[in-house]
């Protein structure tokens, strides 16, 4: 069973997460996304709230399991038995931290591979943080993310 993870802040998930995750499904048997717990990002969303709005997006999909976890993703990779890792692409911009990123989780354990998806054209200039931005400021955000997402984002902003 070829097992993949695909590991991220997901702070929320938008529609570009929802893309990648529906097309990296079709390639693996099983997906674990896996919500990162320490980035040093200082989150919007704890990380039980990022796992229940990534759940409840990809409800409909099959073969998908969410988990948070900390440390070095190859470590998760290996506990969840997975061969490959999978990010997704945006942009030249991505390219250069993610290839950094590859090489040294195989230097760490040479038996795993990432594996990139580029985006879909729709969702390339899209990021969290961009979503974030324009959530925080009253914009309309329905276009970038689940209407589950966009109340949380829109609930968050209002305290
Ligand atoms: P990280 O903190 O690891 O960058 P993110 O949650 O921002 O976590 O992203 C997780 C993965 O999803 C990364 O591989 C990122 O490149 C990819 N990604 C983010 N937004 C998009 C998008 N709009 N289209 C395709 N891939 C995306």
């Amino acid at each position: 069973m070829k097992v993949g993870i695909y590991p991220g802040s997901f702070d929320p998930v938008t529609l570009g997460h929802i893309d990648i995750i529906k097309r990296a499904s079709k390639i693996t048997d099983k997906l674990v996304v896996a919500v990162l717990k320490n980035n040093g990002k200082n989150p919007l969303f704890s990380v039980e709230e990022r796992i229940a709005m990534l759940k409840e997006s990809v409800k409909d999909i099959k073969s998908i399991e969410v988990e948070s976890f900390d440390g070095l993703t190859v470590d998760f990779a290996k506990k969840m038995n997975a061969s490959v890792i999978i990010r997704g692409l945006r942009a030249v911009t991505d390219f250069e931290y993610e290839l950094q990123l590859a090489q040294t989780n195989r230097e760490l354990y040479s038996e795993i591979d990432t594996v990139f998806l580029l985006t879909n054209l729709r969702y390339s200039y899209l990021s969290s943080s961009t979503v974030k931005e324009v959530a925080s400021y009253g914009g309309d955000i329905s276009k970038f993310v689940t209407t589950e997402v966009a109340n949380k984002l829109i609930e968050k902003y209002k305290k």
